[in-house]
């Protein structure tokens, strides 16, 4: 069977190397990949914007599955072009693409299905969103309810911090994503990220994990798009990922399926462990970056077969198994990320950092330039390791770290502290 995968980062390049192991596979292209995604398919320039192209592409070379990595081609329809040009896709329409693409969506699923989110009102305009903001008080959450990046979201501590948060999404900051503002309830607890696959009627949990978004140490300084993570999570007990499937995933895939919008594809939810249990900060409609590259090394079935299932609607009785020991990645970034950073200087090491055992280095962001490995993006390798608890795949993340040659590079130190805290 051939497959293309669309997409160019480190949840691409895991999604590679799972789907190669597939014993179904033939061909796997990757448009546009990367060079690490480049041993183990073959790179296509197609842009994932440009449908006809894609579908073109599909049809000359007999692609029986397209997988989408990104958000952007999913909100954009990409799937719905290829469905209806005959062409199987993973990943959901433009439609239940929402469930990411607005946040006002979702808060409203969540009101219609029972599904427990923190308190929230949608607002058009600034003068009542500042009022609702007064009236509920600090702390509170501002968010554009469109995608902005990864920063449309304000945990506000004060009044004066919301107000400020309100006024930039009316003022244009995010553009088009802050037309719409969603003001919510600031839930106390400890976050997790709970991976479903769906299949527009079924849905199975995959597994969880945890990140870390702030750049420094300790959890301290600008948010970005993840330092690392691992898996599992260890707060998510069996019986908390029966509740998030029973009260949570589950009534999701039954109202988008009421809807009209039969959500097919990975379902990432952002949950708040909170006292009353897990709550729905948000959704995401595919697989987390860096959370993906964890999930797959302890992944013990055939991706293909799942996801392939998944497009075809046949998911239920399929239980995916995972390798025991926890997975951990270590986010190697360009100096400056996530402010103003280098790209193009020079990556070595790779190949031995890949030698320790158990262990995978993942191209986030790199490039070939005269046949040299380069940096080309903010977050550019992640290391990622097994280990038979999170301390041991922590310790070997760092050695294999310790193995690349990359003087302008840095990562965070502690990654998997808090899990590692619990081992102890
Ligand atoms: P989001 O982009 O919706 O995942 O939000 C980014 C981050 O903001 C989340 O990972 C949480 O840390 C935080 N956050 C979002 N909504 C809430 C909320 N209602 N209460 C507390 N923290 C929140």
């Amino acid at each position: 069977m051939n497959v293309l995968l669309i997409g160019s980062g480190g949840r691409e390049h895991a999604l590679a190397w799972a789907l190669r192991k597939s014993p179904r596979l033939d061909r796997l292209f990757a448009a546009p990949g990367n060079p690490g995604i480049g041993e183990c398919a073959s790179l296509v320039e197609l842009d994932p914007y440009d449908f006809p192209a894609v579908i073109g592409f599909c049809r000359k070379n007999a692609v029986r599955l397209v997988v989408v990595g990104p958000e952007a081609p999913l909100v954009a329809g990409l799937v719905d072009a290829l469905e209806k040009a005959g062409i199987k896709a993973f990943g959901p329409t433009q439609q239940a693409a929402q469930l990411e693409g607005s946040k006002g969506y979702t808060k409203d699923l969540c009101t219609e299905a029972g599904i427990p989110t923190a308190a929230y009102r949608r607002f058009t305009e600034a003068a009542p969103a500042r009022a609702y903001a007064s009236e509920m008080g600090a702390p509170i959450v501002v968010k554009a309810d469109g995608i902005a990046a990864g920063k449309g979201v304000v945990v506000a501590e004060t009044l004066d911090e919301a107000h400020a948060a309100i006024d930039a999404c009316f003022d244009g900051a995010f553009g088009a994503a802050g037309a719409e503002v969603v003001i919510e309830e600031c839930l106390v607890g400890e976050e997790a990220s709970f991976f479903a696959i769906c299949d527009g009627k079924t849905a199975i949990p995959l597994a969880t994990a945890q990140d870390h978004k702030r750049v420094g140490d300790g959890d301290t300084g600008p948010n970005t798009g993840g330092m690392g993570a691992y898996s599992p999570a260890p707060i998510m007990t069996q019986a908390l990922i029966d509740r998030t499937m029973a009260e949570i995933i589950n009534p999701t895939v039954a109202a988008m399926a009421a809807r009209g919008a039969p959500f097919k594809g990975v379902l990432y939810a952002g949950l708040m462990i909170t006292r009353k249990g897990p709550e729905l900060i948000e959704y995401n409609v595919r697989f987390g970056d860096p959370e993906c590259q964890v999930l797959m090394m302890r992944l013990a079935s055939d991706l293909l077969e799942i996801l392939l299932a998944a497009a075809e609607g046949r998911l239920e009785g399929i239980a995916p198994e995972w390798r025991e020991e926890p997975a951990l990645t270590v986010v190697m970034a360009a100096k400056g990320y996530p402010g103003n950073y280098e790209k193009g200087t020079p990556i070595g090491g790779i190949e031995a950092a890949d030698a320790f055992i158990g262990t995978k280095v993942f191209h986030a962001g790199t490039a070939l330039k005269d046949g040299v490995l380069v940096a080309n993006g903010g977050r550019v390798l992640n290391v990622t390791a097994l280990g038979a608890t999170v301390a041991e795949a922590q310790k070997r993340a760092y050695q294999a770290v310790a193995a690349i040659d990359w003087p302008d590079g840095f990562c965070r130190s502690d990654i998997g502290w808090r899990a590692i805290t619990r081992e102890v």
